[in-house]
């Protein structure tokens, strides 16, 4: 009986049939290269509307250690992510995207450094050539933002790509939170931990499938799980505006009682009310995407639905 560690493969893919067989090719090569582990490798399929299900499927079919879970529907990255993470069974599971953007290869650094006590081993990415500009600038804002409000510090310029332990899994497995950042709850976790550069290449094939507004509500999903600072900041917003607005009001006092010029400055009013209103609208949006999140985790739904699962004994 081969006594070797299992290792699993999680990667979650959405309408992938331009790249998915040669991801599945480059992941078995790796798999095949590293002698002292057995694997597995799981794809979610989140609810891709094109054929990437049934390449997977034809692999499975001639691969035990291929295995398939099909979604009902699109439940997003994360989600699959975590599907394909309560479906694991290794010792260690390694997060990879399925356009090939991570090189699988990167997955003999992270076993010997997961072999010497770390839990968890993310990709840190040294150089995103290949990626447009838009994308460069958001992802470089976003995160040095997000670690300013976070109360925990999220490692720059990481994404899933990432080996974690067994034990982390099954952390993640019983925690049911929802509208995951699961980048943020690995850091949140503690356990030690270790970034290892790597090159971003282009995608292997297809367009990306995080469109601009899932990347919002990704962003947005990051900043209210890790952060209750937009809340003060709000507080902040409304002290300093309340602070000015008693300067101006003594001020239009003064001018309205001292001096004759007070028919004057319709555009100051304009401008004050319109700057009041704004920052209303804005505290407001701010506690609603709070509000939002407790509405959400209240409702206690699954994370995800499994269609279908292929290469299962479990
Ligand atoms: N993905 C997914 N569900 C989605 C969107 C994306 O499973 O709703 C998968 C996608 O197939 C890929 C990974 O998540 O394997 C990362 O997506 P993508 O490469 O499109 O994002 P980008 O690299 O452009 O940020
Ligand atoms: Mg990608």
């Amino acid at each position: 009986m081969n006594q070797s560690k299992l290792i699993s493969w999680v990667v979650p893919c959405f309408n992938e049939h331009q790249v998915i067989s040669e991801t599945i090719t480059r992941v078995l090569n790796v798999s095949k290269s590293l002698k002292n582990y057995s694997w597995e490798v799981i794809f979610v399929d989140d609810g891709s509307s094109d054929n990437t299900k049934d390449i997977i499927k034809a692999f499975a079919q001639d691969n035990e250690a291929i295995k398939l879970i099909s979604l009902s529907r699109n439940f997003g990255h994360q989600n699959a992510v975590q599907a394909g993470l309560d479906a694991s069974r290794g010792s260690a599971v390694i997060i990879i995207d399925a356009d090939l953007q991570d090189p699988p290869e990167l997955a003999s650094s992270m076993l010997e450094y997961w072999e010497n006590g770390y839990k968890v081993v993310y990709g840190r990415r040294i150089d995103r050539a290949s990626e447009t500009i838009f994308k460069k600038i958001t992802a470089l804002l976003y995160y040095r933002i997000l670690n300013f409000l976070s109360e925990i510090p999220i490692p720059l310029d990481t994404g899933d790509f990432r080996l974690i332990d067994q034990e982390l899994v099954l952390t993640l497995k019983a925690m049911p939170e929802k509208g995951r950042f699961l980048r943020g709850l690995i850091s949140w976790s503690g356990y030690k931990q270790i970034g290892i550069p790597y090159r971003r290449d282009k995608r292997h094939g297809g367009v990306s499938k995080y469109s601009l507004k899932k990347m919002v509500l990704f962003a947005i999903s990051g900043i209210t799980s890790f952060s209750r600072r937009p809340l003060r900041l709000a507080t902040i917003f409304g002290s300093i505006c309340g602070l000015i607005s008693f300067l101006l009001a003594l001020w239009v006092i003064y001018i309205r009682l001292f001096t004759n010029s007070w028919v004057q400055g319709w555009a100051g009013l304009a401008i004050g009310i319109l700057f009041l209103s704004a920052i209303q609208l804005l505290c407001l949006g701010i506690l609603g995407e709070y509000i939002g999140r407790i509405y959400e985790e209240s409702k206690s739904r699954p994370m995800y639905l499994i269609d279908d699962k292929v290469g299962f004994d479990h």
